[in-house]
């Protein structure tokens, strides 16, 4: 027995020792609160048996120690379960639920207390199994203690496995050391061995033991765990991982809701094609080739459909190397459906802010701004091309400049107002464009007056060109021509051409200008062309 006794104080100094170290710590959170309560409970427990043991002839400390020994054990389990809990889920948010779990205890100390007068909880009290005699009541006592423990047990085993590292090296020492406890409690509960109660007790150390180390070795208390898997299923992405075979292994809440069929085991290629038909397996297989083979992430588009429309993953495909082997592959699936649908804007945007920029709003000719770079452009290029090619070549890449100007649209305004003058001028502009060849750039000049750009035109193509302009418009039946000057609404046109090597853009703006002002004097309705050196 003296044994008994020093093994039993060597145990109730680990239980201190393991009170000490949390009470030590400085911000005490729910967990600390819990495992105090493990400790405090075992304690009591120990103390108890030791009393019992130590004084077995002081009746009143023997009647006392039987009612402390219950209480820790009573309290032991609850505290366990409560230590699982908290452990797991960080921290939990105490509800009617949790309080729900105090009834069988008080059951349990309100029966104890009163058991000199039924005896429920037990008639003869011992310390040998095969001398102890409980009554009925025991027996809800200790089935409720193995619920808890049982379900603090499987929520530790739980979590260790689903995570990995650190915490689940924490769970995994606490786990065990409940289980030890547990066994040990087991023998002495169904009389497996007929030994005392106190080899219980003893054991007890271990768990603070393992407790102790947990602290010490783990930081266990200190770096409270947060679930892992829980990070993964908040985060809005979906995450799968699959094996070489391309079975699925593991995936987070936010795979299921968008992918049908995640299961497990399930073929990553089939449950994406559910959602995306077109999925290219052929490309994923290469890519997850490659990203094993160069250990890096490499990335994938994927373009589904769906009622909404169109909707667009772009997905992170990484390899698990474990121990220079591939053991599976992580998939990051990220929806970028709205992060495209606002690219798309931009560019259209962007678009139209370059369109209104060079395009006169009216009328959708290039605009004045457009017309002096893009002449001045082209310019530049033709004397390039005029001081190296050969005279064929030249004469095919002449740069022509027309200008032409609406006759009498003054009239035209005074007598049909000026938003028919500006459809007049959206019709017209239309006509012309359907004249002209891809490459000629029709651009506004400026109210009424338009100036065309022709590139690469041999100088008769540029003739021939403006005459179409003019002819066009004349065989055209605008709306109330009948009541211009002459009963038709025409255009002058004015001709010019880059000829001379050092022309500069002003001149030839001039010279088209001064041919075109020609045609107004001389009748309007014409083209006019004469050549530079004939203007000068
Ligand atoms: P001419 O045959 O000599 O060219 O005579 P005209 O009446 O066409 O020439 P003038 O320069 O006297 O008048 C040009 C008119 O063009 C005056 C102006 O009201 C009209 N105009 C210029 N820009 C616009 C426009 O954007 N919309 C409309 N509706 N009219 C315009
Ligand atoms: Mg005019
Ligand atoms: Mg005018």
């Amino acid at each position: 027995m003296f044994i008994y006794q020093i093994l039993l104080v060597i145990s109730i100094l680990f239980m201190m020792l393991l009170l000490f170290l949390i009470a030590l710590k400085s911000k005490k959170k729910q967990i600390h609160y819990a495992v105090m309560a493990i400790a405090v409970s075992l304690l009591t427990w120990n103390i108890s048996v030791l009393c019992y043991i130590t004084f077995s002839g002081i009746p009143w400390v023997l009647a006392v120690s039987e009612k402390i020994y219950f209480i820790g054990i009573i309290f032991a389990s609850l505290a366990t379960l409560f230590t699982s809990l908290i452990f797991v889920h960080t921290r939990i948010r105490f509800s009617w639920k949790y309080a729900l779990l105090f009834v069988v205890p008080s059951v349990s100390l309100a029966v104890l207390f009163t058991n000199p007068y039924h005896n429920f909880f037990y008639k003869t009290f011992s310390l040998i199994p095969s001398e102890q005699d409980f009554g009925f009541y025991f027996s809800v006592h200790t089935a409720y203690s193995y619920l808890c423990i049982g379900i603090g047990l499987f929520y530790l085993l739980h979590f260790s496995v689903k995570n990995f590292g650190f915490f689940s090296r924490q769970a995994m020492l606490i786990f065990f050391g409940i289980l030890i406890s547990l066994i040990a409690d087991t023998f002495s509960t169904f009389h497996i061995f007929d030994w005392s109660a106190a080899v219980e007790n003893i054991v007890f150390s271990v768990t603070a033991i393992l407790f102790i180390f947990a602290i010490v070795k783990l930081d266990f208390l200190n770096v409270v765990p947060i679930a892992l898997h829980k990070v993964v299923n908040i985060i809005s992405d979906a995450y799968v991982v699959f094996s070489e075979e391309y079975e699925i292994v593991d995936f987070n809440n936010a795979f299921i809701t968008n992918w049908d069929g995640a299961s497990r085991k399930a073929g990553i290629c089939e449950v994406i094609k559910r959602g995306c038909p077109d999925f290219d397996e052929e490309q994923f297989i290469h890519k997850v080739s490659k990203s094993v083979r160069e250990q890096t992430t490499v990335s994938m588009e994927m373009q589904c459909p769906s009622s909404d429309g169109a909707r667009y993953y772009q997905s992170e495909i990484t390899p698990v190397i474990f121990k220079s082997n591939h053991v599976g592959t992580i998939m990051l699936i990220k929806d970028i459906t709205e992060l495209k649908k606002n690219l798309e804007e931009v560019i259209r945007l962007n678009e139209k802010l370059r369109s209104l920029a060079v395009k006169d709003w009216l009328t959708q000719a290039y605009n004045r701004y457009f017309f002096d770079e893009r002449l001045e452009q082209e310019i530049d290029r033709a004397s390039k091309l005029q001081s190296c090619e050969g005279e064929a070549a030249k004469a095919g890449n002449n740069l022509g400049l027309i200008m032409f100007d609406i006759d009498y649209f003054k009239v035209y305004n005074d007598l049909n107002g000026h938003q028919a003058g500006d459809e007049l001028l959206q019709v017209l502009v239309n006509i012309v464009k359907e004249t002209l060849f891809p490459a000629d750039i029709l651009c506004r000049y400026g109210g009424e007056e338009f100036a065309v750009i022709c590139c690469r035109t041999a100088v008769e193509g540029i003739r021939v060109t403006a005459e179409k302009i003019r002819k066009s418009l004349e065989e055209h039946e605008f709306k109330y021509q009948d009541t211009q000057p002459d009963g038709n609404l025409t255009v002058s046109v004015g001709v010019a051409y880059y000829a001379q090597p050092c022309l500069k853009k002003d001149d030839l703006i001039q010279m088209a200008d001064q041919n075109l002002y020609l045609a107004k004097n001389t009748g309007k309705n014409k083209v006019v062309f004469r050549q530079y050196e004939d203007l000068i």
